[in-house]
């Protein structure tokens, strides 16, 4: 039998999705998490008005990965999380967007299985929805796109290959994840399996927070105008999407309205949105 005066209680793991940077697209369960956490590990994406929120509740730790300067190593990641778990304390893994999406989710999983602590995902919005909303398109579309793919630009070994026969058919449609770096790549690439130079791509710098910009441009054009816009921001690529025209126009209103504005609307705001829909 467990003596459970003398046995430390075992810690947990909540691997939380922080969606895109606009904190009203956190979920109530991320909020929830927030609460009961003791400490939050959080990667360097995660914009200030989302780690705000989860400060009120715990304490925070940057274990970000800085482009080219000092970075964590993902096995110090690992480490530190089992230790925090093993000291009893309820942590928060904190990762941009979806933590299922390009976020080095099963390492983490598993070092955290092995030392025996319980764990949960809670999923976020990820980078690509809310870029999509950005443009005003939708990801599928009937007669046009019956799939789409979600790439990320490159991999461990590189740039990342694909299946460039499918990527460069009529109508087809990929969320380009860390796609700046290989632009030029993919461009050669996709050219070479025939795509039209004419196909739009869009990008989305810093999707959903208040400095978004959308650089809309073809996949002939790609690496001249990328390059032109000098984008410092995360960037998603949408390939074969173009921004839909009234979109423009969205956005603007949508900034005239968002500002960080606060979490959660009072009751009252909430019932007569209701009353207005019925
Ligand atoms: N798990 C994350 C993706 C992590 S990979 C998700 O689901 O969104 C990091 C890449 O995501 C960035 O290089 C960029 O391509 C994209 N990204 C993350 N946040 C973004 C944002 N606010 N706007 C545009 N792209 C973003």
């Amino acid at each position: 039998m467990q003596d459970f005066h003398t046995t430390k209680p075992k810690g947990h793991v909540d691997f939380v999705g922080a969606g895109p940077g606009d904190p009203e697209l956190l979920t109530l369960k991320a909020l929830a998490a927030f609460e009961r956490a003791d400490v939050v590990l959080h990667d360097r994406l995660i914009s200030k008005p989302v780690l705000d929120i989860a400060a009120q509740s715990a304490a925070l730790v940057d274990v970000g990965k800085a482009g080219f300067g000092p970075s964590w190593k993902q096995s110090d990641i690992d480490a530190l999380l089992v230790e925090h778990a093993l000291n009893g304390n309820r942590v928060v893994r904190l990762k941009s967007g979806d933590p299922t999406i390009f976020g080095r989710l099963d390492e983490e999983i598993e070092a955290v299985d092995a030392a025996g602590i319980s764990w949960q995902i809670i999923p976020g919005i990820t980078a690509a929805s809310a870029s999509v909303a950005g443009i005003g398109q939708s990801l599928t579309r009937r007669g046009r796109n019956s799939s789409v793919r979600f790439l990320t630009g490159h991999d461990m070994q590189g740039f990342a290959d694909h299946d460039w026969n499918a990527l460069a058919q009529a109508g087809s449609v990929a969320a380009i994840y860390m796609g700046k770096k290989s632009a030029r790549f993919i461009q050669g690439r996709l050219i070479m399996h025939g795509a039209d130079r004419t196909n739009p791509i869009t990008l989305v710098e810093n999707a959903s927070r208040p400095d978004q910009r959308i650089l809309a441009t073809t996949l002939d054009q790609l690496p001249t105008d990328l390059a032109a816009a000098e984008m410092d921001g995360p960037a998603l690529t949408l390939y074969g999407l173009a921004p839909r025209e009234a979109a423009q126009a969205v956005t603007e209103f949508n900034k005239e309205l968002a500002r960080w504005p606060a979490l959660l609307p009072p009751k009252s705001s909430l019932q007569m949105t209701c009353s207005k829909v019925t």
